[in-house]
């Protein structure tokens, strides 16, 4: 699938590129092109002016032929080819060509089909190239020019065509090069981008098979109990009583991982979104230990509760809140009998630092880099309840309000996960 998108990607890359490239391209050929054929342009002017209005003052009564002859000395040349002046009649008869004989007679006849074009244009005649301005004779003009007829002024382009012809040659060889380069480009561009969409792509397969998995297993055991209580339909709820806990249990199990499993995909697509108020950190702990304490007493451990009092935090209480209890539900968990949990909470000049250290069974050094992906479960963790999500969600939380987690950890001596928050940074308070 990925190979397909990359080749897509590629294209589309060239594709854009092409574009950029005959566009900008184009530009400086029509540029160029305009910019030559302004100079031509401005000659053929010149000498229309000079032909029309010339011979105006002294030598306003002048004939024709002397009127030629004072036009070849004085008309500047351009160029290998002098500008060519062709005088036409109103009935399309040349009357004047100067230099003589320069077109021939189909020459001229291909000169003819556009004489009422006022724009200068091009032609080709005789295997040359022209530039051609056709000018109306009015009775304004020059005595001598034949009334209704046209002043043609031609110049010879050649060099100009061959300036643009090597130009588009060059064009043509760079889109051509450029191409090469931008679908090589657009190959590599295409497969860098694949890389992270790509790793979130299995890393979201994963994700889906690793939860359908972890619900398989209590859905299985919900089925199998309905089942054998299907069996008895005589017997009484104390009688299946069992049956009815596993049940219970196993949809509490479910409804847990569902949630779980909803923050994260929210928190994937950045649906979640924080509401930030100053939380008293030392008030929310204080409200979690009693119920701590009467779990750990449960269990036969000693949790002790270092706390510093008014320790605020700008951040969103909620997700806080289930960030401490994560932390401490691992303690919990993984601290067999006779251990101790410690949590402790300070304020120091450049944080806010929160830590949950336990003598428990600890995270082996191969373990410590997965423990916050999801459904990541230590070896020894296996024989405990849990779905390897807490410290996913945890390490978002912390994500979040822009902390840093950090753990530490030694087998068989217990463990401690510091929450980090700095001071000055958006989620620090300026008071307190
Ligand atoms: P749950 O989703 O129910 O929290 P879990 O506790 O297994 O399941 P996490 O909280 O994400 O998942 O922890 C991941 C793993 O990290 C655990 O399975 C365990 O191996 C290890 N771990 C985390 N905290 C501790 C701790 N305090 N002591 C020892 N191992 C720990
Ligand atoms: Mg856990």
């Amino acid at each position: 699938m990925f190979s397909r998108v990359g080749l897509r990607l590629a294209v589309l890359n060239a594709v854009v590129f092409a574009v950029i490239l005959v566009a900008i391209s184009g530009v400086l050929y029509l540029f160029t092109k305009e910019r030559l054929y302004e100079k031509v342009d401005h000659t053929l002017q010149v000498n229309a002016q000079m032909m029309l209005h010339g011979p105006k003052y002294p030598f306003a009564h002048w004939p024709l032929r002397q009127a030629q002859l004072h036009f070849a000395s004085t008309q500047p040349h351009f160029g290998q080819l002098p500008t060519v002046i062709i005088v036409w009649s109103a009935t399309h008869q040349v009357i004047f060509q100067q230099p003589a004989n320069t077109f021939s007679a189909s020459g001229l006849h291909a000169i003819a089909s556009a004489l009422s074009e006022r724009h200068p244009y091009n032609e080709s005649v005789q295997g040359h190239d022209f530039r051609i301005l056709n000018v109306g004779i009015s009775a304004q003009d020059a005595a001598f020019l034949p009334r209704g007829g046209t002043v043609q002024i031609i110049r010879n382009i050649d060099d100009q065509t061959r300036e643009l012809h090597a130009l588009l040659v060059l064009i043509l060889f760079s889109i051509s090069a450029g191409l090469l380069a931008a679908i090589a480009a657009g190959w590599f561009l295409a497969q860098r981008a694949l890389v992270p969409i790509r790793e979130s792509w299995e890393k979201q397969q994963r994700f889906v098979s690793d939860a359908s998995h972890e619900l398989r297993t209590p859905l299985a055991v919900v089925k199998a109990q309905a089942q054998l209580l299907l069996r008895h339909p005589d017997h009484t709820v104390r009688q299946e009583a069992s049956g009815i806990s596993a049940i219970d249990k196993e949809a509490r199990r479910m409804n847990q991982l569902v949630e779980d499993l909803l923050t994260l995909a929210r928190a994937d697509s950045n649906q979640l979104e924080l509401s930030l108020e100053a939380v008293d950190v030392s008030e929310m702990l204080a409200g979690i230990e009693d119920l701590f304490q009467v779990l750990c007493v449960q269990k036969g451990l000693h949790i002790t509760f270092d706390i510093e009092p008014h320790v605020v935090l700008l951040g969103d209480e909620k997700r806080l809140h289930q960030l401490v209890w994560i932390l401490l539900d691992n303690a919990l968990k993984y601290t067999p009998e006779g251990g101790r949990i410690n949590v402790l909470c300070r304020r120091t000049e450049t944080a806010v630092e929160l830590s949950v250290s336990d003598t428990g069974v600890g995270i082996a050094k191969a373990d410590l880099p997965y423990i916050f992906d999801r459904f990541y479960r230590g070896d020894k963790a296996r024989s405990t309840e849990g779905t390897g999500l807490g410290l996913a969600i945890g390490k978002w939380i912390v994500d979040t309000h822009h902390g840093k987690l950090t753990v530490q950890s030694e087998v068989n001596q217990g463990t401690t996960m510091l929450v980090y928050f700095q001071v000055g940074k958006r989620f620090m308070p300026d008071e307190h």
